[in-house]
C-alpha cells in the first residue's frame, strides 16, 4: 500500500459492510466522470473489509460467503477474515492479533445496539444489546401486557445456527412478520382467546454487490431447504423486493409514478450526488 492512498476500513462483513464495499468501489470510479479526474481510484483508494468470523456474510450459507468474497477480491477489496478489531486508532485499526491496518476513514458496520434508554426500561428484562427479552408470544418476560417486536425484541429462534439456537435476526422480514403476528394476537386477546406463539420464517436474504452482482439464498417450505441465487435473477429479485417494500409503504399510484419518473431521470442524473 502507498502512503498517499486513502484507506477505507469497513469493520464488519455482514450484508451492510459487503454492500458498502461494492458500492464504494463503484462510486469512487464514478466521481471521475464528474470532474475529480485527478483521482485514480485504482491507485489512490483502497477499501478493506474486516470480519471477526472466518468468512464474510457469516450469518448466511457458506456458498454465498465464498461467491461474495471472490467477487470482492476481484474488485480489489482487501478482505480480512478471522480478524477481530480491538481498537480504532487515529492512523488505523488495531486487530486483536496485534496487527495494525492503516485507515484514514473507518466505517462501523459490525452490528447495532438499541438505544441506552432501553437498558432495563421500566424494570423489564434486557440483554447486552438493550433488546427486550420476549416470550414466544412476543410478550415481554416480566410483563405480559407489554409486547416487543422488531429489532428491539430478543426473541428465541430454536432453528438458528443449524439447530443450535439463537435469536431471531434483526431483519425487516422478522419485524414485518412480528408486526402481523402481534396485530392478530391483540385481536385474539380482546376476544378472550389464548395467544399463539410466533415462529420466525426465514425467506432468505439478498445481498447487492452494486452493479457487479447480487447474491442471495431463498429458504422455506416451498423449495425445502436453501437455494442459492446469483446474477441477473438475484438482481431482479432484489429490485422486486425493494418495489414490494415501497408498495407496502406508499401504495400503487405513488410507486408507479415514482418508478416512471426514475426511469426518465436516470439517463440525465448522476448516481452520486456531488453537492
Ligand atoms: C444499513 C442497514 C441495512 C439494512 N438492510 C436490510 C436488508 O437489506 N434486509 C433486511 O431484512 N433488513 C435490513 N436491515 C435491517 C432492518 O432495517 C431492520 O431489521 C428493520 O428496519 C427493523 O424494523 P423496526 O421497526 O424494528 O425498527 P426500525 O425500522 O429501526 O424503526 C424504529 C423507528 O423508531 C424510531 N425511534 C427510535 N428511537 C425512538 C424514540 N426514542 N422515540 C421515538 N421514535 C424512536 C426510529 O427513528 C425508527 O424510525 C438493514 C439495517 C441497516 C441499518
Amino acid at each position: 500500500m502507498r502512503p498517499e492512498q486513502l484507506h477505507v476500513a469497513i469493520i464488519g462483513a455482514g450484508a451492510t459492510g459487503v454492500e458498502l464495499a461494492a458500492e464504494l468501489h463503484r462510486t469512487t470510479r464514478e466521481v471521475i466522470a464528474y470532474g475529480l479526474d485527478r483521482v485514480d481510484a485504482e491507485k489512490d483508494i483502497q477499501v478493506s473489509v474486516i470480519e471477526a468470523a472466518d468468512r464474510v456474510l457469516p450469518a448466511l450459507p457458506p456458498r454465498m460467503s465464498a461467491a461474495t468474497e471472490a467477487l470482492l477480491r476481484e474488485l480489489g477489496v482487501d478482505v480480512h477474515t478471522s480478524a477481530k478489531v480491538a481498537e480504532v486508532l487515529p492512523e488505523g485499526v488495531r486487530l486483536a492479533d496485534g496487527r495494525t491496518l492503516p485507515a484514514e476513514l473507518v466505517v462501523w458496520a459490525a452490528g447495532v445496539k438499541a438505544a441506552d434508554l432501553m437498558k432495563d426500561i421500566a424494570g423489564l428484562e434486557t440483554n447486552r444489546s438493550n433488546q427486550l427479552a420476549v416470550l414466544p408470544t412476543l410478550q415481554t418476560t416480566r410483563d405480559a401486557d407489554i409486547f416487543a417486536i422488531g429489532d428491539c425484541a430478543a426473541c428465541e429462534w430454536p432453528e438458528a445456527n443449524g439447530g443450535k439456537g439463537g435469536l431471531v435476526p434483526p431483519r425487516a422480514q422478522a419485524a414485518h412478520q412480528q408486526a402481523s403476528h402481534v396485530a392478530a394476537q391483540i385481536r385474539r386477546r380482546l376476544a378472550g382467546k389464548p395467544l399463539k406463539d410466533y415462529r420466525y420464517r426465514d425467506f432468505g436474504s439478498l445481498v447487492s454487490l452494486g452493479e457487479f452482482s447480487t447474491v442471495g439464498n431463498m429458504m422455506g417450505g416451498l423449495i425445502g431447504g436453501s437455494l442459492m441465487v446469483e446474477g441477473l435473477f438475484a438482481r431482479l429479485m432484489y429490485m422486486s423486493l425493494y418495489k414490494m417494500h415501497e408498495l407496502a409503504l406508499h401504495g400503487v399510484v405513488k410507486v408507479s409514478l415514482d418508478t416512471l419518473a426514475r426511469l426518465i431521470t436516470r439517463r440525465t442524473e448522476p448516481h452520486v450526488k456531488l453537492h
